[in-house]
């Protein structure tokens, strides 16, 4: 199996476990604490040497004597090698931290799937209330539309409408420059 060392994010994690990952790959992070204590077994007092490192690479990749030990596992967290020292030999994390960090994992890939299967429905917006995929759109509420109009329409100022009124008086509504004439027929 080749190895690979990258630090690897939650989202990264739920792929490889569900079997995305296409290369024969394990990522590593940081080890748990009963990896941690199994490597030292093998490391010992070299500190950081290249040897160390060595030794800890052929630990990872499995080619060290001692591992075909029906207790040594891979920590199902940290993916580490670590030493199941347990009565049962059942444990699947190497330590607490790892255990309770996969729990969390687990919990939050059911929620995922939960969500997946069950949707929660998006929340209702005002734009919601514009029918705009026929030929005349139009709002089927209208606080809705005044709500969402005001969001790009600035309302006019006093002074403006005092100034529209005067013109309306004059030219009449609308944009058209026509004057009204006196008995309203236009002559
Ligand atoms: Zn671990």
């Amino acid at each position: 199996m080749k190895v690979d060392q990258y630090s690897l994010s939650i989202t990264d994690r739920l792929k490889i476990e569900d079997g995305e990952n296409p290369q024969e790959v394990i990522f590593y992070g940081q080890p748990g604490e009963g990896a941690v204590e199994y490597a030292r077994q093998f490391v010992g007092d070299m500190g950081k040497t290249p040897e160390a490192r060595e030794t800890l690479i052929k630990l990872l990749n499995e080619e060290l004597p001692g591992i075909e030990d029906r207790r040594v596992k891979r920590c199902d967290y940290c993916r580490y090698l670590w030493r199941d020292d347990s009565l049962r030999n059942n444990r699947k994390s190497c330590c607490e931290d790892c255990r309770q960090a996969r729990r969390k994992l687990q919990k939050r890939k059911e929620r995922e799937r939960e969500e997946l299967i069950n949707p929660k429905p998006r929340k209702r917006t005002k734009k919601d209330d514009y029918v705009y995929w026929i030929e005349y759109p139009y709002w089927s509420n209208e606080d809705s539309m005044l709500a969402e109009a005001e969001r790009y329409e600035k309302p006019y100022g006093v002074e403006t409408l005092d100034y529209l009124d005067t013109q309306n008086q004059i030219y009449g509504e609308g944009n058209g420059k026509r004057r009204t004439s006196e008995n309203g027929y236009g002559f």
